[in-house]
């Protein structure tokens, strides 16, 4: 078996990518698998119930420093995805990551240059400072 890299990926989705390689339809089928992860985070909690979702406001000190700010921060999440629900997540992560990369292969990106760059520029150099 040949081991994975994000070039034998990209190559990959190349490969693969028939029937919705018009730019229009990689934008809307990139779009409908991030809805498709929002849906399936949602029926996790709606329909399985192995996680619930308790939203409130943020509660954060006023004095804290913006290095400080993470420790207060919650995800709202509680309990722990069971192995369907995970399954389930990852797969429409994965379909999510398969159109990011048509999208990039569409501009001649290369996707580990993309991200490569992203992490010496932006995750390395400004750290939390670089978010958005
Ligand atoms: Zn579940």
């Amino acid at each position: 078996m040949e081991k994975f890299s994000l070039e034998s990926f990209q190559h990959k989705v190349d490969d693969v990518l028939v029937r919705h390689s018009s730019i229009l339809d990689i934008l809307t089928k990139l779009q409908e698998s991030s809805a498709r992860i929002n849906r399936a985070v949602a029926k996790s909690a709606t329909f399985c119930g192995c996680i619930e979702l308790n939203i409130t406001k943020q509660e954060v000190p006023q004095d804290i420093s913006y290095s400080q700010l993470k420790d207060y921060m919650s995800s709202h999440v509680t309990g722990n995805l069971c192995d369907v629900c995970r399954e389930k997540i990852e797969q429409e992560l994965s379909i999510n990551f398969f159109y990011i990369t048509a999208l990039a292969n569409a501009f001649n990106t290369n996707i580990e240059d993309l991200l490569n760059n992203y992490y010496e520029n932006q995750l390395k150099t400004l750290g939390k400072y670089g978010l958005l």
